[in-house]
């Protein structure tokens, strides 16, 4: 089934430029897809319109399951940078999102210590960002999106800032828990490896107008599982 479909979005900021222009894309639930295309082709502004951060100028977007009242749309969004409250623990950054709904404490811990546990955390509840690596603080980001079991994952570029190593260690990471919890993402990149390497689906885009020029399914090079 779809998760979320975008008909026809164009985009066109207050200053006059145009970011999309009848962009279209369907994810389908468990897909890994790759929003592959050059700096500022509109990746983000279709990232942040799907997130609800941004409003379309035109076309729309669906969460068909939620039409049919069979759901509440909760999706995840992991930014370029970590941004993290660097006075709070990583307990509490993580915790953020559910005390924003109102959830306590006390009735959060167990879901926070499960999305730190996922992304292998859990030790480092109670340490500060300020003592994290960087690739560590890109883990907690993630905890953080997944804390509220999201139906869609976002990324925008989520470890363009980190060294090749630990990027490369944070795309096995990645693929090994989308594959074990069957995670659906959709991943903002202008890497070709990372969108190869990671995805089930690639989409490319071009920049001006911004839209789709192509969409591949991925048969991975080495095997899925
Ligand atoms: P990408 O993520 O692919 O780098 P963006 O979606 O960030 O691309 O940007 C697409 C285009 O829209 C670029 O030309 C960018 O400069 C422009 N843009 C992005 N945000 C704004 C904004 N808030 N106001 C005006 N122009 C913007
Ligand atoms: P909108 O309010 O049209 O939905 P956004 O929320 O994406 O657009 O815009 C966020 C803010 O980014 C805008 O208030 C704008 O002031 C600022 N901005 C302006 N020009 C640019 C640009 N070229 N790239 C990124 N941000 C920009």
């Amino acid at each position: 089934p779809v998760v979320v479909s975008l008909n026809g979005i164009g985009k066109v900021f207050e200053n006059g430029t145009t970011a999309l222009d009848d962009f279209s894309l369907d994810v389908r639930e468990g897909e890994f897809v790759s929003l592959l295309g050059p700096s500022g082709c509109g990746k983000s502004s279709a990232l942040r319109i799907i997130a609800g951060l941004s409003d379309p100028s035109t076309g729309t977007v669906s969460w068909p399951a939620e039409r049919s009242g069979q759901e509440e749309h909760v999706l995840g969004f992991v930014f370029q940078e970590p941004t993290l409250m660097p006075w709070a623990t990583v307990f509490a950054n993580v915790w953020l999102p559910l005390r924003l709904k109102g959830v306590s404490r006390q009735a959060a811990r167990d879901r926070v210590m499960e999305a730190l546990a996922t992304v292998g955390l859990a030790d480092f509840a109670e340490d500060f960002p300020r003592q994290l690596s960087g690739g560590m603080k890109m883990r907690v980001s993630i905890a953080r999106a997944l804390v509220t079991r999201p139906k869609v994952l976002l990324m925008d570029e989520p470890f363009a800032a980190l060294d090749e190593i630990t990027r490369f260690k944070l795309n096995n990471d990645l693929l090994h828990l989308q594959k074990t919890f069957g995670w659906t993402v959709l991943f903002v990149t202008h890497s070709v490896f990372e969108s190869v390497y990671l995805s089930s689906r690639i989409v490319v885009m071009a920049a001006r107008p911004g839209r789709v020029i192509r969409e591949m399914e991925i048969d991975a090079p080495y095997p899925r599982e």
